[in-house]
């Protein structure tokens, strides 16, 4: 049996990725780093889908919604951020350290963001000039509407910044289609790499407002790193291996191409939810915005010990690693990662371990067709070519 790490990040690493890692170091104010760093740039921009200039941080996903507070918020300013979960909260939160008035939207954790809402909230405050807001909320499996979202917000002349940290690469999230001024993403979500990577698109109104306005800021100052990037260079230090890994899975990318990668989420998105329900489980997420990278499921009757159990069975006896619940959904819900490296037999795989594990803590006495769900829902695409990757490094 391989091993399966499916919480939603970090997230496994294919082999090819963890070979192009393995080499020699190199001097990063050089012309190596410089030809790693210009197609590192030219592949992001690709998969964010975009012209905006996309900076790479050396800082887990945080760091790069740290660094669209400080560059975008003023002390004392009114801002509106949307919360729809926990990264929802903490991005507010980072709002907060940085003296921004926050106007926040909250919605009940399961549900997503209604546009009309953001909508109503900046014709009653004509003076907030950005709406931060989460695109796909890692805590409750839910999506957001962000074409929806971002279509009032830029009707109104304002700025939006998208946490995409666990969406970007995996769920369609065309940032000049939708005209999305700053937009997170990390390197350990879909991006079949280790954490030590933000990804950070900027547009041009974006680097306006950073250079008359902004919050104390240093080491992520978007308009300096751009500055450094231009030249193949970074402001401090960057996480050279990362990078090299990113290289690397940006062409297994390309390989695959964007839209058979959302494609592929979809589908195995939609195999498990099927499975899910199959298993007399109920999903925790509002049927309007169900996530296609982390599936969030109710805790099997509500039983927190249950749920505790069910994890640790999966983990220890049938080698597959789940989530539990954040704050307040800790053991009521456990979370499914389907994100990055993963293809179609990988989800059928789990859901069927998922069954045996329920059968093990006595949710259900035996087998009722999670696999089969699975298929049916996944369809004639479960037999068709599927990357991300064949074959696996053994994990230690
Ligand atoms: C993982 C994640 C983050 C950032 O997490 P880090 O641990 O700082 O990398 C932010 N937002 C969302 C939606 C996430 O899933």
């Amino acid at each position: 049996m391989t091993h399966q790490l499916r919480v939603p990040g970090p997230t496994p690493v294919p082999r090819r990725v963890q070979e192009a890692m393995n080499v020699p170091m190199i001097n990063h104010r050089g012309p190596a780093f410089r030809n790693l760093i210009q197609e590192c740039k030219a592949g992001l921009q690709w998969a964010f889908q975009t012209r905006n200039e996309v900076l790479i941080f050396p800082s887990s996903g945080t760091g790069g919604l740290e660094a669209a507070v400080q560059n975008l918020v003023n002390p004392g300013e009114r801002t509106l951020f949307v919360s729809v979960g926990a990264f929802g909260d903490r991005f507010a939160s980072a709002g907060e350290a940085y003296g921004a008035d926050v106007i926040k939207l909250d919605y009940p954790w399961g549900h997503g963001a209604m546009a009309q809402d953001v909508a109503q909230i900046l014709d009653d405050n004509p003076e907030i000039q950005v709406v931060f807001v989460t695109h796909n909320e890692t805590s409750t499996g839910v999506c957001n509407d962000i074409a929806a979202i971002a279509a009032e917000v830029k009707q109104r002349g304002r700025l939006i910044a998208v946490d995409a940290v666990s969406s970007l690469s995996s769920i369609d999230l065309p940032v000049d289609t939708l005209q999305l001024d700053v937009v997170v993403s990390g390197s350990q979500k879909g991006w079949m790499l280790p954490p030590g990577c933000s990804f950070v698109s900027v547009s041009q109104p974006a680097f306006e407002r950073q250079g008359v306005s902004g919050a104390p800021r240093f080491y992520f100052d978007f308009a300096k790193e751009r500055d450094y990037e231009a030249r193949g260079e970074t402001f401090t230090t960057p996480a050279v291996s990362i990078m090299f890994g990113l290289r690397e899975s940006l062409r297994m990318m390309r390989e695959e191409g964007l839209q058979r990668i959302f494609q592929r989420h979809r589908d195995i998105a939609r195999g498990i939810r099927a499975a899910v329900q199959a298993l007399e489980l109920e999903l925790f997420a509002d049927p309007r915005f169900y996530s296609d990278t982390v599936t969030a499921v109710k805790a099997p009757r509500d039983d927190t010990e249950l749920n505790k159990q069910l994890i640790a069975t999966l983990r220890d006896e049938l080698e597959l690693e789940l989530a539990g619940g954040q704050a307040h959904l800790k053991g009521h819900v456990f979370r499914i990662g389907h994100l990055g490296d993963i293809n179609r037999q990988d989800g059928r795989e789990m859901v069927e371990r998922l069954e045996q594990a329920l059968i093990r803590v006595g949710y259900i006495d035996g087998p009722v067709g999670a696999a089969r769900a699975y298929e049916e829902a996944v369809g004639a695409e479960l037999a068709a070519v599927t990357p991300a990757s064949q074959g696996r490094a053994p994990v230690p």
